[in-house]
């Protein structure tokens, strides 16, 4: 690290648990968050400003207006561009010393494959069932944990999912791909602003603290946030030995 990157970090590397070891691990690393949306806005937001070398950013998306309520990566003047340039904008304005790469995409599954083998940590930010298992099973099958979160009108919740632990639950485990999942859409449901923010803020801090190997995970924990009244609860959630994505993985 060159003395700006030291005073940039400095409040990092004060930290005892993170030093000057953890910020470069950081700096070695590679995030990718799928979905620049609610989530994804502050989630991409802390980890580039925390400075995780490299991100990938995918969304196939363009800002909408009514995407401004809440999506704090993009600003009214990018209303109508790609999501991923708009919040590359964004990080690249906040720490111009990483590299950031925006995939303008719908990724499939052998797509998924590809990028999830190239990231230390990925953080699911999408809105939907189909792109979440796509994503678990990409993550299970490359040993790679996954940050989950996902926002709905006032409620919130999320979990990490870490296949590098045999005992560990994967996506699938808590919400089986073939049971039927009503995907609730922001666009008819509403969503309340800053919760996004607050589970967005949290993937980060899961991610980074994965990235650096220091405290613990939310794996094996579903935390779940009634934002209406402001009430967390956190319930464990086991490893489903018949399922079909991870329990064929070696333990
Ligand atoms: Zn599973």
């Amino acid at each position: 690290m060159n003395d700006a990157q030291l005073l940039r970090y400095s409040r990092h590397i004060l930290l005892d648990e993170i030093g000057i070891e953890g910020q470069q691990k950081l700096l070695d690393a590679h995030a990718l968050v799928i979905g620049a949306g609610g989530l994804g806005s502050p989630a991409a937001m802390y980890l580039a400003s925390a400075g995780v070398g490299h991100l990938t950013l995918v969304d196939n998306d363009d800002v909408d207006l009514t995407n401004l309520q809440r999506q704090i990566a993009h600003t009214t003047e990018r209303v109508g561009q790609p999501k991923a340039e708009s919040a590359r904008l964004t990080l690249q304005q906040i720490n111009p010393e990483i590299a950031i790469t925006a995939l303008v995409e719908r990724v499939d599954d052998a797509r998924l494959a590809e990028l999830v083998a190239a990231a230390d940590v990925v953080l699911d930010c999408t809105d939907n069932f189909a792109t979440r298992h796509a994503v678990n099973r990409a993550c299970v099958a490359a040993h790679t944990p996954l940050v989950s979160g996902a926002v709905i009108r006032f409620d919130g919740q999320i979990s990490v999912f870490d296949p590098r632990s045999g005992a560990q639950p994967c996506y699938s485990c808590l919400f089986p791909q073939d049971q039927k999942f009503e995907d609730v859409a922001c666009s008819t449901m509403g969503v309340f602003a800053p919760l996004v923010g607050v589970v967005g803020a949290m993937q980060a801090a899961e991610a980074l603290k994965l990235l650096m190997g220091v405290g613990g995970s939310l794996a094996g924990r579903l935390m779940m946030l009634d934002g209406l009244y402001m009430e967390w609860t956190s319930i464990a959630v086991g490893r489903n030995d018949a399922c079909p994505v991870c329990a064929a993985q070696s333990r």
